[in-house]
């Protein structure tokens, strides 16, 4: 194969085999290495494959009768290589009655282009949690504060994206782990020194059915500010969280 060299011959090094095999480790172990040409992006005229992979999540919203089926399908990119990338390519919402949800056909779509177009795609989901229903909002099994449905379907997003590995969740510190951990600990003792003393239970918050059987933090906790979950207890005259760990007394 022959090679026309335009500059000047400064120097020249013989490539011996055994250089050949040390090379290859090396820049296959380069951190983030630009991408090279060949490497495929995310971009409007990708082409849908016939198959694609994907995800259906379940929505249950106090808000409607029957549940959302969130179905969200990923296109694999550089398939086999070390640049293979999953990204999401559409996302398709289902219930037994969709005669009210016109908006959710309009949703579904634009979110479907964004997710086309390329580019990060995960500013999405913070945009759709933010969305506030102006009946309230409701809340879901483990004490999660969902502010709408729109939000619920931002979380759902979100959830694919982690599970795909587009976005990271922001790693929670050993000592905060912890903290939490011994709060949680100090808490229950209290508690259940607190029941056997004084006989009859504190009423339960209204929970629905559904929900109080997997909510994971004390009855009666309040809301956190800073997590929406309601995990928020008073220990030693201070709100302390059981879910995130935030404290009002620092
Ligand atoms: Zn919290």
């Amino acid at each position: 194969m022959a090679i026309k060299i335009d500059k000047k011959i400064t120097g020249y090094n013989v490539v011996k085999p055994e250089d050949k095999v040390a090379a290859t480790p090396v820049t296959a172990a380069a951190p983030k290495e630009a991408p090279s040409a060949e490497v495929i992006q995310m971009h409007e005229s990708v082409e849908r494959p016939e198959t694609l992979v994907g995800s259906t999540f379940k929505i249950k919203s106090p808000l409607f009768e029957h549940a959302l089926y969130v179905t969200i399908n990923d296109i694999v990119l550089n398939a086999g290589t070390k640049h293979e990338l999953r990204r999401p390519f559409e996302i398709f919402i289902n219930s037994k009655n969709m005669d009210h949800f016109q908006w959710i056909v309009a949703l579904t779509r634009i979110l479907s282009a964004v997710f086309r177009k390329g580019g990060d795609v995960t500013f999405i989901v913070e945009e759709l949690k933010a969305v506030f229903d102006p009946r309230g909002g409701y809340f879901k099994a483990g004490g999660v504060y969902m502010p709408s449905i729109v939000a619920e379907i931002g979380g759902v997003i979100e959830q694919h994206m982690k599970n795909i590995g587009l976005i990271h969740d922001p790693e929670m510190d050993e000592a905060t782990r912890k903290l939490i951990a011994e709060k949680r600990a100090a808490y229950e003792a209290l508690d259940s020194k607190k029941n056997s003393e004084v006989s009859g239970t504190p009423a339960a918050p209204s929970v629905d059915a559904a929900a109080s059987e997997t909510l994971t933090f004390p009855p009666g906790s309040m809301m956190c500010d800073k997590c929406n979950t309601r995990a928020l207890v008073l220990m030693d005259n201070c709100q302390t969280c059981l879910n995130c760990g935030y404290s009002k007394c620092g």
